[in-house]
C-alpha cells in the first residue's frame, strides 16, 4: 500500500441545476470504486447544492467547497467564511484555483492540506501533461517541501495533478511515483469519473 492515500477530486465549477445534481450523484452512488483506505473521493458543487449533495451522497465520498471567504464572517456581501463551512460540516475546501486566484495565507499546520499542480494552460483545454511532466513538477514540489516545511511534511503530503484529466489518461498519470491522485474539472460531471476513481488501484497494486 502507499504511504499517502491516492486522492480524487472533482471540481464541478458553476455548472447544473438541482435535477443534474441528482443524476451526478446517482451515478457516484451505484458505482462499485475501490475501498475508502485505497482512494479518498471528494467532489466539490457550487456552494448552493453543497447541502443537496452532502445529504444524497454515499457515505464513502465526501464534499469540497469551492473557495471560502480569507477572513472572519461580517459586513462582505457574497462571501462564505470557513465557520460556515465548519458549521455546515464540509471538510474540504479548494483555495486558489487559477480560475480565481484567491489569497493563500502562509501555512503553519500541513496536516490537512492536498496541494494541486495544475498547469493553467492544461485546464478545460483537452491539453493534458505528459506523465513525465507532470512527475517532474511533483517532484519538484515535493523537494520544495522538503526543503522549505520539513522532510515529514514532503513525504506526507499529498500533490495531486489537475488540467485535462480523463478516463482515457488517468491510469499512466497515477502510475508516477509523486502522483498521489487528481483534481478533476469536466470529466468530474460524468461517468468516466468513476473510472478515475478507479485509477487508484494502479497504486495499490504496484505497492
Ligand atoms: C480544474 O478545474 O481544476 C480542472 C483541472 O479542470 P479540467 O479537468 O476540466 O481541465
Amino acid at each position: 500500500m502507499a504511504s499517502r492515500k491516492f486522492f480524487v477530486g472533482g471540481n464541478w465549477k458553476c455548472n447544473g441545476t438541482g435535477e443534474d445534481v441528482k443524476k451526478i450523484v446517482t451515478v457516484l452512488n451505484e458505482a462499485e470504486v475501490p475501498s475508502e483506505d485505497v482512494v479518498e473521493v471528494v467532489v466539490s458543487p457550487p456552494f448552493v447544492f453543497l447541502q443537496q449533495v452532502k445529504g444524497l451522497l454515499r457515505p464513502d465520498f465526501s464534499v469540497a467547497a469551492q473557495n471560502c471567504w480569507v477572513r472572519k464572517g461580517g459586513a462582505f456581501t457574497g462571501e462564505i467564511s470557513a465557520e460556515m463551512l465548519v458549521n455546515l460540516q464540509v471538510p474540504w475546501v479548494i483555495l486558489g484555483h487559477s480560475e480565481r486566484r484567491a489569497l493563500l495565507e502562509k501555512l503553519s499546520d500541513w496536516t490537512n492540506v492536498v496541494l494541486a499542480y495544475e498547469p493553467v494552460w492544461a485546464i478545460g483545454t483537452g491539453k493534458v501533461a505528459t506523465p513525465a511532466q507532470a512527475q517532474e513538477v511533483h517532484d519538484g514540489l515535493r523537494k520544495w517541501l522538503q526543503s522549505n516545511v520539513s522532510p515529514a511534511v514532503a513525504e506526507s503530503t499529498r500533490i495531486i495533478y489537475g488540467g485535462s484529466v480523463n478516463g482515457g489518461n488517468c491510469k499512466v498519470l497515477a502510475a508516477q511515483p509523486d502522483v498521489d491522485g487528481f483534481l478533476v474539472g469536466g470529466a468530474s460531471l460524468k461517468p468516466e469519473f468513476v473510472d478515475i476513481i478507479k485509477s487508484a488501484t494502479v497504486k495499490s497494486s504496484s505497492a
